[in-house]
């Protein structure tokens, strides 16, 4: 038997896949209570610090790892995210401890978290956990109908912590990015994001896909019209075909 993880379920959602492994109910490893008023007001986040990296896994199993082990000082969070994988630890219905404040502050009581693992050293490795950080926001605000407004940091709900504190500096920048993310999901095919669907971004799909252009995340996402978490050929022509009026989905 692997000494590491193996989720109970994969799932992916706009090309990022999670793997779900749910702290049992009953355990003492949660606060085993759903969320206040029943339903998910916000979306939290929070920075974590990159751990070494054992041969064969990485940071977000590591964590979530942990914590089923035991080992987080009583943290339960919904989700870790590094550069490469994402794992869900708590059901979207339940609440977290993450928030330092309490079962009846608005942080724990009212959001679901995401950790971001990151160094801080602005490495590619970094930027990329954190734009699949940005993603995994954009995909949790989306699903349960939230606005940008609902997008907090750990700080704003306790303000003695700064976290994420890798990304606070630039908080709009992060910000941003998660509305593009929105903006794909809502408008596939408008890569360049003009507020509409034309023979140019089609042209860009169709770079992207030979790999003569590199598209950014939210780019790529509005690129990927059939879902598979790639752009190809494919999708070209499918925006192709939507710049020219022949598909108005
Ligand atoms: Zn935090």
């Amino acid at each position: 038997m692997s000494k590491f993880l193996t989720p109970d379920k994969i799932r992916n959602e706009y090309g990022l896949e999670i793997k779900e492994k749910l702290i049992p109910d009953g355990s003492r490893l949660k606060p085993n209570r759903k969320l206040t008023r029943g339903r998910v007001e916000y979306v939290t986040i929070h920075n974590t610090d990159d751990i070494n990296e054992a041969e064969g896994t990485n940071d977000a199993e590591q964590y979530a790892r942990a914590t089923l082990n035991g080992n987080m000082g009583g943290v339960s969070v919904h989700y870790y995210i590094d550069e490469t994988d994402c794992w869900q630890l708590l059901r979207e219905d339940e609440m977290g401890y993450h928030a330092a404040d309490g079962n009846t502050g608005p942080g724990n009581g009212t959001s679901l978290a995401i950790e971001i693992i990151m160094k801080g050293d602005k490495s590619k490795d970094d930027r990329e956990a954190e734009d699949r950080g940005a993603k995994l926001a954009a995909i949790l605000l989306r699903k349960h109908g939230l606005a940008i407004t609902r997008l907090k940091t750990h700080r704003d709900w306790y303000p003695k912590k700064y976290c994420p504190a890798y990304i606070l500096p630039h908080w709009s920048e992060f910000v941003k990015k998660v509305l593009d993310y929105t903006y794909a999901m809502n408008h596939k095919g408008d890569i360049d994001m003009d507020g509409k669907v034309t023979t140019k971004d089609a042209r860009l799909a169709l770079r992207a896909a030979v790999g003569l252009a590199k598209l950014t995340g939210p780019q790529a996402l509005a690129a990927d019209t059939d879902g598979d978490g790639k752009v190809t050929t494919k999708d070209a022509r499918a925006i192709l075909k939507k710049s020219v009026g022949g598909d108005t989905a």
